[in-house]
């Protein structure tokens, strides 16, 4: 990624990204040095009257470089936000030349980030209808019981906003959060946010709370993922089912296993992949919270 990201940003004529381009390439390359050479006067390459999305292989034509690698390292960008946002994100973080940091914020939001964040919420949209109806998204979702999950939650999704609320009810309570998408989505994080909750202790719900945001944050998980782990970790909770005791989950963020592990001595529960980690980290093997050996 660290090398990859570059690239695709000097082609797009952002010029504080050239520096990081090694010159075995920039030479190498007709229209890297042509971008390089303009972006000192002018703007990042255009990209506004051309879909980011698609792109035809057969339609590459090397008689006007100016146009192709822009174009091709628009898309190659772009299928990195769907695919891989996590990890362009870390390395949009880390990035500590202040003038690219800038730069490829303003390019997302301005190019990339309405696309993304619309596809978002269609599929969201789609995963809710019934699997006949809407497609890939909603057949995958269905498979995997997820259509389940979100048709039993209230969604309201508003484009002005891109802000998305989910509400569950349980009995004569109503749980509900919000999701907003950041302006350039997904470079910053999504907030989550709680708006109502009722039988349910704070430390829980902030949990409940973090595990969906980490799900989109840490996971390249889309919001349906992250409403279908909210949804089970509300269900499971009033079903009675107890959270792990390391990350408060009931659901396991890693896995999306249950707390299946149980301490002989304490009786607290843990998920595998949390109980794993802290064995790794205090490098024994022994209860987090009683220290009766495993
Ligand atoms: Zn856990
Ligand atoms: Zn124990």
């Amino acid at each position: 990624m660290e090398r990859l990201l570059p690239y695709l940003f000097h082609l797009l004529g952002i010029h504080s990204a050239s520096s990081l381009v090694t010159d075995a390439h920039t030479s190498s390359n007709q229209a890297a040095s042509s971008a390089s050479n303009d972006a000192k006067s002018v703007e990042p390459f255009d990209l506004s009257r051309w879909d980011v999305t698609e792109y035809q292989v057969t339609a590459f034509d090397l008689s006007s470089p100016e146009i192709s690698f822009p174009l091709l390292a628009g898309h190659l960008y772009y299928t990195c936000l769907a695919n891989v946002p996590s990890l362009v994100r870390i390395w949009w973080t880390e990035c500590k030349i202040r003038q690219l940091n800038l730069a490829v914020d303003s390019l997302t939001e301005k190019y990339f980030s309405p696309l993304l964040i619309n596809h978002e919420l269609i599929s969201l949209t789609k995963a809710q209808q019934a699997p006949a109806e809407g497609g890939q998204a909603a057949a995958a979702a269905a498979l995997s019981g997820i259509s389940d999950d979100l048709n039993q939650l209230q969604i309201k999704a508003s484009k002005a906003t891109s802000e998305i609320t989910a509400s569950f009810k349980i009995e004569d309570a109503t749980m509900e959060i919000a999701i907003r998408l950041p302006a350039n989505f997904p470079l910053r994080q999504v907030e989550v946010e709680g708006l109502q909750r009722v039988g349910v202790e704070d430390s829980r719900w902030r949990a409940w709370l973090l595990a969906v945001a980490g799900v989109i944050a840490a996971q390249n998980g889309s919001l349906i993922d992250a409403l279908s782990l909210f949804r089970r970790n509300v269900g499971l909770h009033f079903e009675g089912v107890e959270d792990c005791t390391i990350c408060y989950s009931i659901v396991s963020l890693q896995d999306r296993s249950l707390p299946n592990k149980t301490c002989k001595t304490c009786k607290n529960r843990f998920h595998g992949p949390c109980l794993y980690k802290w064995f790794k980290t205090s490098s024994s093997s022994s209860c987090p919270l009683c220290r009766t050996l495993w």
